[in-house]
This record gives C-alpha cells, structure tokens and sequence, in this order.
C-alpha cells in the first residue's frame, strides 16, 4: 500500500492492524460467507475487538476519535478484503459522529460507550419505498404526543437493520413546514410494539450483512430520542454526517478497486497467450493502464477530501467529487479486472465476480452519482472556483 501522509503514528498502526486482519483473516474467509451470503459473526466480533466500531468516538465515551483519513484508510482495507466489512461500520460511525457533534450529554452518555465497542450497533435510516434522492418529500412522521412521539411510515434499504440496537431515522416531526427540511428531525428508535424489521432485502452483492426494510406502526418514543434534543435539525445534521459518509463510500471503492486491480496485475503476469504473458498484448497492457491511473486518481481525491473534511471545512464537494469519481472507477476497473481474467472472471470461483458486483452499490449508496454532480455543480457555482 501507498504510504499515506498525515496519519498520527497511533493510526497507522491502526491501519498496519487492519491490514493483518484483512489478510490473515478476511482474505481466506469472505468468499465461502459471501456465498453463502452468511452473517460475518466471527469476523464482526474481532473488529469490536480492535476497536473499529469507536473510530468516531472520542474519550471520555470511547478510546478516542480517529481522523476522517484514518477512518477512511481503515474502511479501504477493509474493503479490500471485503466490502460488505467496510459497510458494516459504515452507517454506525456516521451515526457515532451526529451523537458525539449533535447529541445531547445524556445521549452520548447513554449511546456512545456501548456504541464503541460494538456492543451497540447503529443503522442509518433515510431511504423509503417513494424514493431515497428527495429526502424532502419524505411520509415517515412523528407526532408530538405529550412526552412521546408517535411514529408512523415505511423506511426501506436500511443495512444493518436487523442487528442494529439503535436506528438514526430521519422523518418528519413538521410535515407541513416549508421549506420541508425545517420540519424534519432525526430521531434515535430502539426497536419495540410497533417498530419492526419488516422485511430482509435480496441483493446482487454486499451481501453477508443484511439491508431491510422497517415499519413504523403507532410506534412511540420519548421526546427525549429527538437529536440534540431540539426539532427540526434532522435534515442538516444529517447532511453533515452524509459528508463523512461519502467519505467512506470513496474509501469502499477504492478498497473494491485495488482487490480488483491487484488481481489484475498478477493474473496479466502468470497468464500467457501467443507465447507471452497477456499484459504484453497492448489491449491487455492498456486496460491496467487506465486501471491504475484511475486508481491512484481515487485514492488521492479520497485522501483529499478526508482532509478536507478533517479540517472542519465544509467538504460536500470533495466528499462528493471522490465519492463519484471512485465508484465510477471502481466499477470500471472491476469490469476490466473480469475480462482481463477472460473465464475464469465470470467464475464463482475467483472473488473477480464478487468485486464485479459489489462495485455497482458504491454508485447508488449515500447519494447517487447524479446527485452527486448536482451538489458538486452546485457548490462550484457558490464557491465560484475550485483551484
Ligand atoms: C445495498 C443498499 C444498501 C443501502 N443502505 C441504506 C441505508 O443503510 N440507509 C438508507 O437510508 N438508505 C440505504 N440505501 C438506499 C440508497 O441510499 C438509495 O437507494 C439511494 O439514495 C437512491 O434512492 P432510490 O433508490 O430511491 O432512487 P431514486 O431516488 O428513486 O432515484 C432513481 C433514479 O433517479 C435519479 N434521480 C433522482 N433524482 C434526481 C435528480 N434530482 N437529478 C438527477 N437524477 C435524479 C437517481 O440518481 C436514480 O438514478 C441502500 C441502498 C442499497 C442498494
């Protein structure tokens, strides 16, 4: 690996650890779990052990807060390894980080400590049936009920639904405020009469760890389980908290795209066709190429936007410009991964066919691609440059 500058020397041991574990133990177990698409019990258990579930929590509540890049270096290991151990921090940390920045003290003193040794696990709650782009127009909503809310909607796609011990669901506590963000709130669930996983969702890839759907029926929580403890906040803070989440969608694809690429390089290298290794077919030789160059191009925008994000400025445009770029990348070089393998990239087999089709989420998650360009159009408009 690249050796990354800026990480204390704390974290890059962090990262050497993470590193070990990917090899040692990942490596030789995600194909038979991804397979059998198994819930990664052991391994999960290991990373509560190296503290991967705190990453975002600070002291006193947990053994203190990595920075953004670590967290990102840490989530491409990972990744590398298998995506879907990098997915099951994703949403937690994410939700760590509104409680420790937004939450309330008896929030953090209540959520934070269990949450960082992964006693208690977070999902993230956003996206519904109607659709995950128009956060605004969201129907969940939660009505104000003397000390209580009453909750009542549909929330689907949610990973880690099942094992989560807190949701973070965003809804509407003001459905008729204008403009529709000041009217929504996020709210800290834990499930109970009237809150259920409804359903387990079938996926092309990241699988391993679940994503479901949640219904809300008459569901009530007290007052109390509002972020911050203040209405109609839910919509910036989370915004805030999708900045560290693109973060690590970046670091998720470059993690997919270096396993992919590596493969790549070395199988060029063994396999012979017309009495030469094939990467000496200038096609073959082109495609790693353009891998590589793509590559190194996400990892420092990665890097890029993680400081930026480090350095407490508003980063929506790096976070969304690496998130683009290396998810469009990821999934290019996972499709030039499979054909440089020829067949032996469409068997299930080799993992070339599992970075195939986990790429493709990284374009979807935390924000579409599309969305992407529309916020990074729009703040190179407000910023009025970029250089
Ligand atoms: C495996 C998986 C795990 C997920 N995990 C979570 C999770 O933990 N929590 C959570 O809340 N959500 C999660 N999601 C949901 C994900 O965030 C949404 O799928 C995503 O935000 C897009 O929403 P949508 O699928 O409803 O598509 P839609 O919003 O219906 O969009 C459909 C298409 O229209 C495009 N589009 C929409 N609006 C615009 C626009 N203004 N300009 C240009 N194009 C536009 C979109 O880009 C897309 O191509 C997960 C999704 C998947 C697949």
């Amino acid at each position: 690996m690249l050796p990354i500058d800026g990480l204390s020397e704390v974290e890059q041991l962090f990262v050497e650890t993470v590193s070990r574990f990917v090899d040692g133990q990942v490596i030789p177990s995600a194909h038979d779990l991804e397979r059998s698409n198994t819930y990664p019990e052991a391994l999960i258990n290991q990373m509560k052990e190296m503290g991967l579930f705190g990453l975002a929590i600070p002291e006193p509540y947990g053994a203190g807060r990595v920075s953004a890049l670590a967290f990102a270096i840490i989530s491409e290991e990972l990744a590398r390894g298998w995506m879907s151990l990098a997915g099951s921090i994703g949403s937690h940390t994410v939700i760590s980080y509104l409680i420790d920045v937004f939450g309330t003290s008896e929030q953090k003193e209540y959520y934070l400590p269990p949450m960082a040794t992964g006693e208690i696990r977070a999902a993230m709650a956003l996206t519904e049936p109607g659709g995950g782009s128009d956060l605004q127009a969201m129907l969940t909503t939660a009505t104000r009920d003397g000390d209580h809310y009453v909750i009542n909607g549909t929330k689907t796609w949610i990973t880690n639904a099942e094992r989560a011990g807190v949701i973070g669901v965003l809804l509407k506590t003001d459905p008729h405020a204008k403009p529709a963000h000041k009217g929504m709130s996020l709210i800290l669930a834990e499930k109970g009469p009237g809150f259920s996983v409804s359903r387990s969702l079938s996926k092309l890839g990241y699988r391993g760890v679940e994503t479901c759907e949640l219904a809300f029926n008459d569901f009530r929580v007290p007052a109390s389980a509002v972020l911050g403890g203040v209405e109609g906040q839910g919509f910036r803070q989370m915004m805030t908290g999708l900045e560290l989440g693109r973060v690590q969608v970046a670091a998720r694809s470059v993690g997919v795209a270096r396993a992919a690429f590596d493969a790549a390089l070395a199988y060029s290298q063994q396999r012979e066709a017309f009495g030469q290794p094939i990467w000496r077919h200038q096609f073959i030789g082109g495609y790693l190429a353009d891998m590589g160059t793509k590559l190194l191009a996400s990892r420092l925008l990665l890097v890029h936007a993680a400081r930026a994000f480090d350095e407490g400025r508003r980063s929506d445009l790096e976070a969304g410009m690496a998130k683009l770029f290396a998810s469009e990348a990821a999934l290019e070089i996972a499709t030039s991964s499979m054909r440089i393998h020829g067949s032996y990239g469409y068997s299930t087999e080799l993992d070339v066919e599992r970075y195939y089709r986990d790429a493709p989420l990284m374009i979807i998650g935390e924000g579409t691609n599309e969305i992407q360009r529309n916020v990074i159009a729009r703040q190179l408009v407000e910023r009025g440059h970029l250089l």
